[in-house]
């Protein structure tokens, strides 16, 4: 990637760069894959990333958004998402989102439990209104992916499991400001592979077989995100493999007249677009390593300390040809506050620019104040 420095300047460091011409690919490279088939829908999962320019990017290029939270919900119709595109997720809603998703008049309730789906017939009810519902369905796939971020086990908290879900089913039927429409899926994040995709079309055409038995019709099934980025070489592949993510669920699916199949994806979208930069405070000599000080910390980065993930670390100022090991760390007073050793980087010094890449993505809106320090601010060019 070839970063704007020149423009850099005009902006207190640590921030988060988007690469706006990525973004747009991206997104144009998404709808030109989902665009083979019929009836497939994406929805931007919302909670990678929630800076208004990217927002409005994604909405601009016809996308629907998938929220988790009220604050999300409130965020997309101030971007100008329409209600008619926003699907609500998520294992705990509260009473005061759930209304205020039903004011907006979104698309779909992704409801994780019956007692949830009690409530939102109630609160629906008190507003004369018939909410449309999907049930998110846990079905058991292995994702082969961090244990942090597999939602799709059974030991997972999410959805509801394949043994119960008849009963669940009834439930919604026979409640009267219920519209049950469709199922909703999300077996994890970050897949690398293929297989669990194809695994979980499976399981869903088992699924499609007993409904069809009882003689329900779905008119949507969403099958979620997940499709991962490569960390390791962002600039090799830039855009996620979208063409292979497509054609395996075209392959493995077997839908029925006239249904749609939705898709939630939030990393794949936004992920390779960004990059926090960060400026070198210190280049600080140990007794047997020498470290590089960045203004950046967990506080504006946290994946590193939380699972381990890695960014590729980049100088991206330094005329030097010589290079030297590092270990990159912010100012932050936790040991975990490190974004990684043994890093081989150009000669470095005070004041050089230091990208971390591929930081779109559960970056910038997981950020904290933690150490009073502030959130880091956008630049979209
Ligand atoms: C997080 C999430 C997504 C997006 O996951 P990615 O791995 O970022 O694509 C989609 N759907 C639901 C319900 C989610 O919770």
């Amino acid at each position: 990637m070839i970063f704007p420095t020149e423009k850099f300047s005009q902006i207190h460091t640590p921030f988060y760069y988007y690469d706006k011409s990525l973004l747009e690919q991206t997104l144009d490279t998404i709808n030109a894959e989902a665009g083979k088939y019929e009836g497939y829908k994406v929805h931007y999962a919302v909670k990678a990333n929630v800076d208004p320019t990217v927002l409005g990017i994604i909405n601009g290029k016809g996308l629907g958004c998938d929220c988790v939270s009220g604050g999300e919900v409130e965020r997309c119709l101030m971007s100008g998402f329409a209600p008619s595109k926003i699907v609500f997720a998520g294992v705990g809603k509260a009473d005061w989102e759930i209304e205020l998703a039903l004011d907006a008049n979104i698309a779909c309730f992704n409801v994780e439990s019956e007692p949830e789906l009690e409530v939102i017939d109630s609160l629906a009810r008190a507003k004369g209104k018939i909410a449309n519902v999907a049930l998110r369905v846990n079905p058991n796939v292995d994702a082969h992916t961090h244990k942090y971020i597999t939602t799709g086990l059974s030991e997972n908290k999410f959805g509801i499991s394949m043994e119960m879900l008849d009963e669940v089913v009834d439930k919604a039927l026979a409640l009267k400001n219920i519209n049950f429409i469709g199922l909703h899926f999300h077996i994890g994040s970050q897949l690398l592979e293929f297989e669990p995709f194809a695994m979980l079309c499976s399981r869903i055409n088992d699924l499609q077989d007993k409904f069809e038995a009882r003689g329900i019709a779905l008119k949507t099934i969403n099958v979620g995100g997940g499709l991962g980025v490569d960390y390791v070489n962002p600039d090799k592949n830039p855009i996620p493999d979208f063409a292979t993510f497509f054609a395996t669920y075209n392959k493995n699916i077997k839908l029925r007249p006239g249904q749609e199949l939705h898709f939630e994806l939030g990393r794949a979208v936004v992920c390779q677009c960004g990059s926090l930069i960060s400026r070198v405070l210190y280049v600080k000599n140990g007794l047997n390593k020498k470290f590089v000080i960045l203004d950046a910390g967990m506080s504006d980065l946290i994946r590193p300390a939380l699972y381990g993930a890695h960014h590729n670390i980049e100088n991206i100022t330094s005329a030097e040809t010589e290079t030297e090991t590092y270990d990159v760390v912010g100012p932050i007073c936790e040991s975990s506050d490190c974004f990684g050793t043994d890093e081989v980087l150009p000669l470095t010094h005070r004041g050089d620019l230091v990208a971390l890449r591929s930081a779109g993505a559960y970056g910038q809106i997981m950020a904290s104040n933690y150490n009073c320090r502030k959130i880091p601010a956008s630049l979209v060019l």
